[in-house]
């Protein structure tokens, strides 16, 4: 059994096609797979999704790349969806500098912090996206004490050294289909080097799509790809790392609720 940690179903080239996709899920033994919203006005449409279908689950947030001119993001925007069965998860969320160099970025970072105070309050976990941003990312998530409710660095992309420092505040690592490009080094080597009992696989589909499927459109049911990608990476079986994910998965998202 494996679980999709991180997609976006409600994007047009998969919600149209969510009964095929589901039964690609199912061949390929992929049972669940989380649905993060990334902007306010798209935040009910993944909760539906979520509702639609007994293995999805939502997180709700706004991705940092949303700059939203017109959005001030306050915490009893997000509280109002903290109470909903399929939400499970605050996100996605974090620091994005690559398409904002030399710009003020304090908007970024009273957003990140917003969400990280409904996820302590909630006691949900973060969804957190991280680009050329770790050691912000990294200190706000640290001076929050965030393993009190949990985080997942979503399609990790940094070293080693980064892996190490964020599993040592209690972070989860998750590795999407990058980790499958014969170019992605760097990420080979974190995928031998996170403890099994810490990593997540996903595909962020619509993006990334994993080899063999590389700049086509992704679908949930291509983690298992990445999953045995990593498998013959750390010379282990699929299920050993189909396991351990999907356990860490229902470890970190706790309101998630497995059905077999
Ligand atoms: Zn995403």
């Amino acid at each position: 059994m494996l679980v999709d940690s991180h997609c976006h179903l409600n994007f047009p080239e998969l919600k149209n096609n969510l009964v095929d996709l589901q039964q690609y899920m199912g061949l390929n033994d992929v049972n669940y797979a989380l649905t993060v919203a990334t902007r306010p006005d798209n935040i009910q449409e993944v909760i539906e999704l979520a509702e639609m279908y007994p293995n999805l689950f939502a997180s709700v947030g706004i991705h940092p790349d949303e700059k939203l001119s017109d959005f001030i993001l306050t915490h009893e925007f997000l509280l109002n969806f903290i109470n909903h069965t399929k939400v499970v998860a605050i996100g996605e969320t974090g620091l994005d500098y690559y398409w904002n160099k030399d710009q003020d970025l304090s908007w970024q970072h009273e957003r990140f912090q917003i969400h990280i105070d409904v996820a302590k309050t909630a006691n949900l976990p973060l969804v957190v996206h991280n680009r050329d941003a770790a050691n912000d990312t990294y200190q706000m998530l640290k001076n929050a004490a965030v393993e009190d409710c949990g985080a997942v660095i979503h399609c990790f992309t940094e070293n080693i050294d980064w892996a190490r420092k964020f599993l040592d505040i209690g972070c989860y690592i998750s590795l999407s289909g990058i980790v499958t490009f014969k170019s992605a080094h760097q990420l080979h080597e974190v995928a031998k080097y996170v403890p099994l009992e810490r990593l997540l696989v996903e595909t962020d589909s619509p993006y990334l799509a994993p080899v063999p499927h590389r700049g086509k459109t992704n679908q949930p049911a291509y983690v298992r790809h990445t999953a045995q990608f990593i498998a013959d990476l750390r010379q282990v079986d699929l299920p050993q790392v189909a396991n351990a994910t999907t356990n860490n998965f229902f470890e970190l998202f706790k309101r998630a609720k497995r059905l077999m």
